[in-house]
């Protein structure tokens, strides 16, 4: 391809500038061309005062040339405010983060030899990690697991496309979904939709924990994960250990109009300044990102000059190699380019394809809505049957009666046979209408809380919706 490709640069902190020089400097002797503009993030930037860690024109050079190239970022403690990866990944919406997990030829490992080629495609803005959370009482806290249809769309549909993209045959959607039946269950119950989509691909779900275990025994099985937020980080970390570790872990984080390229690893920095730590993880984000702008043939010659210089060479960085026999980051920089136009191994070679990312899903259509009762939550230390019988005298002209008390997801009052939970200072008060026809509106509610405001504390309210006839949410343990 003879394009010059528009591309952002940001070396990090620590051992950043080691490893992402050291890929610069490998993917331009591949003969590609790039217009690099060189911008700021992370701790230099934080110092600065910038409680985001990212510059207006870090910003506007990413809006512009939407592919970069990214070095590790600190998250320092004591000063900024959020991670600037994760203000990286949000600003963009950058909604896929793929992470491969291969077996290196002369990287030994417990699993060398089985073959391991798979890919974690992990939803990347979604889930616990939009980082949602209350203190409801001072000693019960809250993350809200956030999962939309719209997002479980996109990545699912992202990972048959990304699949498809690489010649894989499967993929295995990974979930919770027989606990967290709503927010877990929409990424099954959307992924069991799209499948038909993709008949050249076999869709398979797992539950995410046999899914762990999975992996550590049969990791060969296994082509393509697609996961949520929380999951596919614990899974592809674990992964990424079977082959070696965080040095052989690269990643990339895609969405419609961005695609940002960088290591699973961090910034490692009581190796920065060393030259000895492994450039492998970010090589391999650069190798992506080659393919990403249709280098396709660069990219496999570096693909399998690397693969030559671990397997046939045996030229390995220190966090694999045998001690004292490891090269430094330099060294092993330039015995790869040493190594163009060598092939370890066609076996390594995949028909790699320009990968499609999938239109934004269509608007839903709407459905009839309605709410059957409401759920309050109380700060209070009461007994459960003391806390009913009171709310029951409470509610003695009110349009709601009480259904059940609930701690925790366990249902305490009507009490049921069995050990009572342990109650902490935080209750759950399920509320409906006394008369099953009365509409739940939002007045009903206000009263509703007024009177249980005279003698509890409340911290949170929950209306009990029904769309389409179909009740939206869970019911405590032991409730009818
Ligand atoms: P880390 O920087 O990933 O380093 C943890 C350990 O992993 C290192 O001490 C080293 O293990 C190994 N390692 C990491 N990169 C390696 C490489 N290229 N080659 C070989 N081994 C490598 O994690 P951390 O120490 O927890 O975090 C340091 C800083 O990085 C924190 O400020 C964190 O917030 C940030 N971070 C940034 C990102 C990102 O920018 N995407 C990701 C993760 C963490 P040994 O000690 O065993 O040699």
């Amino acid at each position: 391809m003879n394009k010059t490709h528009n591309a952002t640069l940001i070396y990090g902190d620590g051992i950043g500038v080691e490893v992402v020089g050291a890929t610069k400097k490998i993917l331009e002797a591949a003969g590609v061309k790039f217009n690099w503009e060189v911008c700021e993030a992370g701790a230099e930037v934080f110092k600065k005062g910038l409680a985001s860690g990212v510059p207006q024109e870090t910003i506007d050079s990413i809006q512009r040339n939407k592919v970069v190239l990214k070095g590790p970022l600190e998250t320092p403690i004591g000063f900024g405010e959020k991670s600037a990866n994760v203000t990286l990944r949000k600003l963009f919406e950058t909604y896929a983060n793929i992470r491969p997990v291969r077996e290196f030829p002369g990287v030994i490992t417990p699993y060398s030899g089985r073959n391991i080629d798979l890919v974690v495609v992990r939803e990347n803005v979604e889930d616990l990690y939009a980082g949602i959370e209350y203190m409801q009482t001072p000693n019960t806290a809250q993350c809200l697991k956030i999962i939309t249809r719209r997002g479980c769309e996109k990545i699912i549909r992202f990972a048959f496309e990304f699949a498809r993209s690489e010649g894989r045959k499967t993929l295995h959607c990974a979930t919770k979904a027989n606990i967290m039946k709503l927010t877990e269950g929409m990424m099954k119950r959307v992924f069991e939709e799209i499948a038909p989509e993709y008949p050249d691909i076999e869709p398979h779900h797992i539950i995410i924990d046999n899914c762990a275990h999975q992996l550590v025994r049969f990791p060969e099985r296994f082509e393509t994960i697609v996961t949520t937020n929380m999951n596919g980080d614990i899974i592809s970390d674990l992964a990424s250990g079977l082959v070696g570790g965080l040095g052989f872990a690269p990643g990339a984080n895609l969405g419609k109009d961005v695609a940002m390229f960088e290591a699973v690893h961090g910034s490692a920095p009581k190796y920065a300044g060393k030259n000895v730590i492994n450039p492998i993880a970010v090589l391999l984000s650069g190798v992506m990102m080659l393919r990403y702008v249709g280098e396709f043939e660069a990219a496999r010659t570096i693909d399998q000059a690397l693969l030559y210089t671990l397997g046939h060479d045996k030229v390995l960085t220190q966090d694999v190699a045998p001690a004292g026999k490891g090269v430094s980051t330099t060294a092993f920089t330039d015995h790869v380019i040493g190594n163009f136009g060598k092939i370890y191994d066609e076996k390594y070679d995949r028909n790699y394809k320009p990968i499609k990312i999938p239109a934004d899903p269509k608007i839903p259509e709407d459905v009839i809505s309605s709410v059957n009762g409401v759920d309050i939550f109380l700060e209070t230390r009461e007994l459960p049957n003391k806390l009913g019988a009171e709310l029951k005298t409470l509610l003695s002209n009110s349009p709601f009666e009480l259904k059940v008390i609930s701690s925790r997801g366990v249902i305490t009052f009507p009490e049921t046979s069995g050990t009572q939970p342990d109650i902490g200072d935080h209750s759950c008060c399920r509320f409906v209408m006394k008369n099953a026809n009365d509409n739940v509106d939002s007045n009903s509610i206000v009263n509703l809380l007024h009177l249980i405001n005279d003698k509890y504390r409340w911290v949170q309210v929950e209306k009990l919706n029904v769309y389409d006839d179909v009740s939206a949410y869970s019911k405590a343990q032991g409730e009818s």
